[in-house]
């Protein structure tokens, strides 16, 4: 035989052997994952932990793409707002999404609590019965207990991606952002206080033009003598009187006598929502 032969011989046998080994390797291994499952209190209570625990599954980041229809807007446009107004759009889907991943973080609190609580009881003088070595058993036994140990999902991120591409596709511009959780949460926070804002002023607005009764619009009709306070125009004249706010409830006034006068319609259109 050449020595080249023989260096092929060897390497063919080596081919042949390693498959050997990994086989063998992974029927002890398993063996050994056999006993380690049965024997393992720990192993068994964190299965028992995990079974009295559930997780929202149903989570994922989230991607949102704007296409713009002039380069100047895309510039101009601000990624926070995008996400501000998704948050307008799907407002009960982002409500039982976030609300869903803050359960999910509590309920992890109590979980990994009662997880690092177990710990290992198996001795030595068990483990030799079982014919494994100890440091194998704890070792298997580790990896194991980390492998079942629950991983629910505890924050999203929301990717949102604005474009625009020229005419006839000569040039394509784009920038994105990736928000974290803490900075939807906030954004989502942000929303809701400026939501109730609005629904505040709007309630504002209402009750105070309900203060307008007729006997307050007779009041200053007489008051300002049945005359247009700006041109002087009278009923006699054709024209539609009404009491007017100076200051629009709209812009903070109130339906007081110093902030109500007299106009004719043709000064009170004129006038719309100005404050002079
Ligand atoms: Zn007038």
């Amino acid at each position: 035989m050449s020595e080249t032969e023989i260096i092929l011989l060897v390497f063919a046998l080596c081919l042949a052997i390693v498959p050997v080994i990994i086989i063998c390797y992974l029927i002890i291994y398993n063996r050994h994952l056999k006993i380690v499952k049965e024997h393992s209190e720990l192993y068994n209570d964190i299965l028992l932990l995990n079974s009295s625990y559930n997780f929202y599954t149903d989570l994922s980041n989230l991607y949102y793409y704007v296409d713009c229809t002039s380069k100047r807007k895309l510039d101009n446009l601000s990624l926070y707002d995008i996400l501000i107004s998704k948050i307008d759009s799907n407002f009960n889907y982002f409500t039982d999404l976030l609300s869903k991943i803050q359960k999910n973080i509590k309920t992890y609190e109590l979980y990994f609590k009662e997880y690092n609580k177990l710990s290992s009881k198996i001795c030595e003088e068990k483990v030799k019965e079982l014919k494994i070595k100890f440091k194998t058993f704890i070792n298997i036994e580790s990896k194991l207990c980390e492998k079942i140990k629950l991983n629910p999902k505890l924050s999203i991120t929301i990717k949102i991606k604005a474009g625009y591409t020229s005419p006839k596709g000569r040039n394509s511009y784009s920038k994105d952002r990736t928000f974290q959780y803490m900075e939807v949460l906030n954004a989502y926070n942000e929303y809701l206080k400026l939501k109730k804002q609005k629904q505040e002023y709007s309630y504002k607005v209402r009750t105070e033009r309900a203060k307008m009764s007729d006997s307050l619009r007779y009041n200053i009709l007489k008051r300002d003598g049945f005359k247009c306070q700006i041109c002087g125009a009278t009923a006699r004249d054709g024209a539609k009187l009404h009491v007017d706010h100076i200051v629009p409830v709209s812009k903070g006034g109130k339906t007081v006598d110093s902030n109500l006068r007299t106009l004719c319609d043709r000064c009170n259109m004129g006038k719309s929502d100005k404050i002079e």
